[in-house]
C-alpha cells in the first residue's frame, strides 16, 4: 500500500498533505512539476505561483506540486530528483486504479528537462502510456494527443537544450583562451588575489590583507611553546572575528585556524593587525568583459565554474567595463595633486 503523502493545493492556496487514496477520492484535480538547479532561474516558488494559476483558471480545484532542486542535465541526476521520482510513480499508480487522464503543468519545457533524450524517454516511458498532458505555462507548449502540439513541444525541447550546450560551449573555449593566454583561471589560494595586468591578463599576486591576516597567525604560532593549541586558536578565531578580518566571507573557527597553522607558512612574513580594503576582478563568461567585485562576493562567485554579469545585483552585460587602475594609481589619485 502506498503511505507516501503528497502537497495538494486548493484553490484557496491552503496546502495540505493528502495520501494516494485521497486523491483517487477527489474530483478535479491536476498536477504541477517544479525543479530549480542554480540562483539565476525562476524560484520555485515563481514557478508553484504560475502553475495554480494556471490550473485554477482551467478550472482545476487542487493542484498537486512535485518539487525538484537539481540538474535536469544527466540521467543520474534525474535519479535523484526525488519529486520526479515519485510523480512517475504516481502517474503509474493512478492508471493502474483507473483515474484517467492526468494533466501535468510546468513552467516551461527547460523546467521539465535539459536534456531531449532523457526527456523523450520518460515521456514515451511514463507520461504517454498514463495519458498524461503536459501543459507549458510560459513558452505556451503542449504534449497532447495533437501531433502538431507535440512536434511544437519537441522543438521547444531541441531549442531550449541547444541554448543551454551553446553557452556551455562558450564558457569551456573562453576559459581554455584565457588560460593559454596566460590567465590565471581556477581557485585562489587563501593570501592570494588575482589582478589585471598591463596586457590584461589575470594574473596572482599576495593579497596584502589576507598576507597579513596568515602573517599575524604566524607571529602568534610561537605562542604555542606555552599555551594549548585550544587556547591559541579560539584566542585567534576571536582576535580575527572581532576585527572582522574574516578568512573571505566566513568567519574563523578552530579548523579553520588548524588548517592555516599546518600549512606552508615559509613565504609569510609575520606582523600584527590593522585594516585595509581590497576588490578583485572576475571576466564575464558572456561578454568578455572584466568586473571588478568586492572581495566578499567575490570569494562566493571564485567557487563557480562560471561567472556572468548577471550573478551580480545591477550588474549586466550592457554596462561598459569599468577602467582598470593598479593600487599604486588608485593611491597615487588619493593624494588629490592638483
Ligand atoms: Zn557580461
Amino acid at each position: 500500500m502506498n503511505t507516501k503523502q503528497y502537497n495538494l493545493y486548493d484553490s484557496n492556496n491552503n496546502l495540505y498533505q493528502v495520501s494516494l487514496n485521497d486523491i483517487l477520492n477527489c474530483n478535479n484535480i491536476c498536477f504541477g512539476y517544479v525543479r530549480q538547479s542554480t540562483q539565476q532561474q525562476k524560484s520555485l516558488e515563481e514557478q508553484i505561483f504560475e502553475i495554480k494559476k494556471q490550473a485554477f483558471i482551467d478550472n482545476y480545484d487542487f493542484v498537486i506540486i512535485f518539487s525538484c532542486k537539481g540538474s535536469g542535465w544527466k540521467i543520474n541526476n534525474i535519479n535523484k530528483l526525488k519529486d520526479f521520482k515519485l510523480m512517475c510513480k504516481l502517474f503509474s499508480t493512478l492508471k493502474v486504479n483507473n483515474f484517467g487522464d492526468i494533466r501535468l503543468y510546468i513552467y516551461d519545457v527547460s523546467r521539465f528537462m535539459r536534456n531531449v533524450l532523457i526527456a523523450t524517454k520518460f515521456i514515451n516511458d511514463v507520461f504517454e502510456p498514463n495519458n498524461c498532458e503536459i501543459h507549458s505555462i510560459i513558452d505556451n507548449r503542449k504534449w497532447n494527443n495533437n501531433s502538431n502540439n507535440k512536434l511544437d513541444f519537441l522543438r521547444e525541447l531541441i531549442e531550449s537544450e541547444s541554448y543551454s550546450v551553446l553557452l556551455s560551449n562558450k564558457m569551456k573555449i573562453n576559459s581554455q583562451n584565457r588560460k593559454q593566454k596566460g590567465n590565471h583561471i581556477g581557485g585562489i589560494k587563501f593570501g592570494y588575489e588575482r589582478y589585471k595586468n598591463n596586457s590584461k591578463i589575470m594574473k596572482l599576486r599576495k593579497n596584502n590583507k589576507e598576507q597579513q591576516i596568515l602573517g599575524y597567525i604566524k607571529k602568534r604560532k610561537h605562542e604555542l611553546d606555552v599555551v594549548s593549541k585550544k587556547y591559541l586558536y579560539t584566542s585567534l578565531c576571536h582576535n580575527l572575528n572581532s576585527n572582522k578580518l574574516y578568512k573571505r566571507n566566513k568567519k574563523w573557527n578552530y579548523n579553520m585556524i588548524n588548517r592555516i597553522v599546518k600549512s606552508n607558512l615559509s613565504n609569510i612574513e609575520e606582523c600584527n593587525l590593522t585594516n585595509q580594503k581590497n576588490d578583485d576582478w572576475i571576466q564575464c563568461d558572456i561578454c568578455d568583459k572584466w568586473r571588478k567585485i568586492p572581495t566578499k562576493l567575490f570569494s562566493i562567485l571564485s567557487l563557480k565554474n562560471n561567472f556572468s554579469c548577471e550573478d551580480v545585483q545591477c550588474l549586466n552585460c550592457n554596462i561598459p567595463e569599468e577602467i582598470y587602475k593598479s593600487s599604486f594609481e588608485e593611491s597615487f589619485e588619493k593624494l588629490n595633486l592638483n
